[in-house]
């Protein structure tokens, strides 16, 4: 695996990430409260406890009647039932249905003991006597204008959920609606697998931390920053441990900080001339290689494990770092929480603009995506050098250019994988099936 300097091994992204899932696994499960595990994966199976619902009831504010009283009712020949009691939901019925009566109830409310229908308001005399109160003085009498079969508004037990049934499977992304089911079932804690935490250092003599005065030649450390927020944004716990300088002892002392991380990434002194130090560093454990990744923005790369753990050396390039992370941090990272679909939400658009690719790489376009009238346009978010981040504030997508497609005229179909979909962003995209 070990190359001289200046002959790394050159790979593709796919063989690049290949190689580092490989063996990769999920953390194993930990019990948290319903809230604290949205976006997480589930680590045991939902089997349903009881019942949802828990009783039959009813759909609709109405009454409860026997449907055999309402045999040949109309809205011009109404029926008229005497009314024996409320029925509000959260309460055992009231009161029991006999021939000739009916039970006002509110939605949810258990259906009384001899009624097998629910008659909506709307089917009543209710509306023109004005809503009253639920649970105020009420008419003795009601008129239905409709002639209705059983099980008509009602509600079984059961119907949602079958006590013994199986209801979320390990591997579900607890997303709101299963939060919902769970809680529905009862439940305050669930097994999930839990965040990796990931250690992030910087490498760089130049670099600062912000806050802090620029002296000549310095330059601010952003990428710790725009790390620990992709760390966060794709589910784990940043861990940001500062600059190293440029030294094997300052790495090590540094990397010192990182042994209860889960994943450690680095970013900057993997390129060449100055690659030794991250390599030497990760030496001593024995398992290190640098690739020339067969990629733009991008290139060089470092993939080995410390102390047991994984590392991805990133290269110092905001840009670069940046793209970089989502190929090959994001998918390491989303598999440690237990996900088994890895690839981003890719879609096609049509280009607007022209698109180069010389050398023979897989070109990460940083791109604006729009909705146009047949479909998603794509065009480049503006200057494409591996330093200028402000095209990444702009894009929302990373457009793709195949390895051995020089380049793409306007109107070409391509593929886009999104950067983000969320509110705010001001896009509205089709997505085409
Ligand atoms: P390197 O990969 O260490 O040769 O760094 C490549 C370029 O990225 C240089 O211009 C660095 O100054 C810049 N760079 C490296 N690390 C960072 C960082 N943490 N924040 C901002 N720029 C960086
Ligand atoms: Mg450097």
């Amino acid at each position: 695996m070990e190359r001289q300097p200046g002959t790394e091994e050159l790979i593709g992204v796919d063989q690049a990430r290949d190689t580092i899932l490989a063996g990769v696994v999920a953390l194993p499960p930990v019990a948290l409260p319903l809230l604290d595990a949205l976006g997480l994966v589930l680590a045991e199976e939902i089997v349903a406890t009881e019942d949802i619902p828990p009783f039959r009831n009813s759909a609709m504010d109405g009454y409860a009647v026997r449907a055999a009283d309402l045999t040949g009712a109309a809205p011009r020949r109404p029926v008229r039932l005497r009314v024996v009691a409320e029925g509000p939901a959260g309460y055992a019925p009231q009161g029991e249905i006999t021939p000739g009566t009916a039970i006002r109830i509110m939605t949810g409310a258990p259906l009384p003991p001899g009624a097998d229908t629910v008659v909506r308001f709307e089917e009543t005399d209710e509306p023109q006597r004005g809503n009253a109160p639920a649970h105020g003085p009420r008419a003795l009498e009601v008129a239905i204008g409709v002639a209705q079969g059983p099980w008509i508004n009602v509600r079984e037990v059961g119907e949602d959920v079958r006590r013994g049934q199986v209801v979320l499977q390990p591997g579900a992304l607890l997303r709101p609606a299963e939060i919902g089911v769970l809680a529905s079932l009862g439940r305050v804690t669930v097994q999930v697998h839990r965040r990796p935490i990931v250690a992030i250092v910087s490498t760089g003599d130049e670099l600062v931390e912000p806050g802090r005065p620029l002296r000549p030649g310095q330059i601010r450390n952003s990428n710790s920053s725009t790390l620990a927020a992709l760390v966060r944004r794709y589910g784990g716990i940043p861990r940001p441990l500062g600059v190293a300088r440029d030294t094997v002892a300052d790495l090590t002392a540094t990397l010192d900080a990182a042994r209860d991380a889960d994943l450690i990434v680095s970013s900057g002194g993997v390129s060449l001339g100055d690659y030794d130090m991250v390599k030497d560093v990760l030496r001593a454990e024995g398992r290190i290689a640098i690739w020339q990744v067969r990629m733009k923005p991008g290139k060089p790369l470092a993939y080995g494990h410390l102390g047991g753990k994984p590392f991805l050396g990133l290269p110092g390039n905001p840009v670069a770092a940046f793209v970089s992370f989502e190929l090959f941090a994001r998918p390491l990272i989303l598999r440690l929480l237990g996900h088994t679909d890895l690839r981003k939400p890719t879609i096609r658009a049509r280009l607007t603009a022209a698109v180069d690719n010389r050398g023979g790489r897989r070109h990460f376009v940083r791109a604006i995506v729009t909705a146009g009238s047949t479909g998603p346009l794509v065009r480049p978010s503006g200057e494409q050098g591996s330093g200028v981040l402000t095209a990444l504030t702009r894009a929302n997508g990373l457009l793709i250019v195949p390895d051995d497609v020089e380049y793409l005229p306007v109107d070409a179909l391509v593929e886009v994988e999104m950067l983000h979909w969320e509110q705010g962003s001001g896009d509205v995209i089709a997505v085409p099936d």
